[in-house]
């Protein structure tokens, strides 16, 4: 039985990808064994395994005794102790929810319904370090498969609507702590019909404009507002949430020198969970209806729930709210632009703790169980 070591189990991604393996089943399938880099020694989540001990998440030598390392635990944690581990000869798997070794020349992306046969051949060929992707990129590749199983895609433009919780835990909280001063400040007034909507107005844009608001985690209001910055910033004036867009695409689909041109402005609105995009596409091929583009699209993976651009529809399937907690990559208001025949417009939702975080992982395992 593979041997499998949880660390960052307890945090955000984590605990999602806990409560997918037990929905299905998938404790039974290996001899886990939980770590922690904070209470060493406390009691670990009972998932049927034999130790119920935590161990310590920065003692090399416990890590040395397993078969795969999955670690949700952030990048400070695999920047410090993969050195560690090479040094110490780790010859097992590693798989990392965090960005600090995707770009690494001896990792692989794991997108599977995307690049199953890149995940098998390289456990076959000796890659030990296996990366879970940015989660808008995920979304994105998983709403799109079909088109580019066809190679009708030239190139992408998205334009994000990030969740909160994209930024963690505590983001989520601050968001609805948010909301709630906002609420306070004109509480009153809005159960008041009469009151001027520009007075409440007014009292809104005070309230963000003032030191009321938590704003600890976001650095700025996010309730009643959005913020067109997503992590640090690059040279050529992306972000880097921008910037993983098209390098983090082009290496899970195999493709070298970014063939696939991929850009577009990363956004956190006040959604919670689920990450919405808004996707242009230039096609390779101008004479393909929308009709054809729909079958494509349905045809990617079975995922996709494909939405028909119309009104209630769209309200009631294609938003945040209708995807949180599923696997389903929602796929709608699809046309094509004014612009030309070959340019296509869609908009895509999918929870982004699942498809974009712990299913991927939570997979990999499942892919390593049977081919490792
Ligand atoms: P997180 O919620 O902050 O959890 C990370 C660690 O923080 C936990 O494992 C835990 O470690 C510690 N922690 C401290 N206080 C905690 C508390 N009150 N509740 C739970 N855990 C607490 O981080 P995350 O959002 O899961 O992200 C983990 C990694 O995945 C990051 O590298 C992130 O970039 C990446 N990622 C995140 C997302 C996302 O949507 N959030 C998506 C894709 C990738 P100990 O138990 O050892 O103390």
């Amino acid at each position: 039985m593979l041997r499998v070591g949880f660390i960052g189990w307890r945090g955000m991604v984590g605990s999602v990808l806990m409560k997918r393996m037990q929905a299905n089943n998938d404790f039974k399938k290996i001899d886990a064994v939980f770590f922690s880099t904070s209470d060493k020694g406390g009691k670990a989540p009972e998932m049927g395994q034999k130790n119920t001990t935590l161990l310590d998440a920065y003692d090399v030598k416990a890590l040395l005794n397993l078969d795969c390392i999955v670690t949700a635990q952030g990048g400070d944690y695999t920047d410090f102790i993969m050195p560690k581990l090479k040094d110490a000869g780790f010859s097992g798997f590693f798989v990392d929810a965090s960005s600090a070794l995707r770009m690494s020349e001896d990792s692989l992306l794991i997108l599977d319904p995307i690049n199953y046969n890149q995940i098998v051949n390289g456990i076959k060929n000796g890659t030990r370090i296996y990366c879970g992707s940015n989660c808008t990129v995920s979304l994105m590749l998983l709403a799109i498969s079909g088109l580019l199983k066809h190679d009708l895609v030239e190139w992408v433009n998205s334009q994000t609507y990030q969740a909160a919780s994209g930024a963690g835990a505590n983001n989520m909280r601050e968001l609805i702590a948010q909301c709630g001063v906002m609420y306070s400040s004109v509480g009153k007034n809005l159960e008041d019909k009469t009151t001027n909507i520009l007075d409440i107005d007014q009292a809104v844009s005070e309230i963000l404009g003032s030191d009321k608001l938590p704003t600890q985690y976001f650095g700025a209001p996010l309730a009643g507002n959005v913020l067109p910055w997503i992590d640090k910033a690059m040279e050529n004036g992306q972000t880097k949430e921008e910037w993983k867009g098209m390098v983090e695409a082009n290496k899970i689909l195999g493709l070298v020198s970014n063939t696939l041109k991929i850009d577009g402005n990363c956004v956190r609105v006040g959604s919670l969970r689920s990450h919405s995009q808004a996707l242009t596409i230039k096609l390779r091929d101008s004479n393909i209806s929308v009709n054809e583009i729909e079958g494509l699209i349905k045809s990617g993976n079975e995922w996709v729930r494909f939405v028909p651009n119309n009104k209630p529809d769209t309200l009631k399937y294609l938003t945040p709210a209708s995807v949180n907690g599923t696997l389903d990559i929602a796929v709608g208001r699809v046309r094509k632009l004014n612009l030309g025949e070959d340019y296509l417009s869609m908009f895509t939702v999918g929870d982004q703790l699942l498809w974009g975080a712990a299913e991927p992982i939570r997979r990999l395992i499942d892919i390593l169980v049977k081919h490792a």
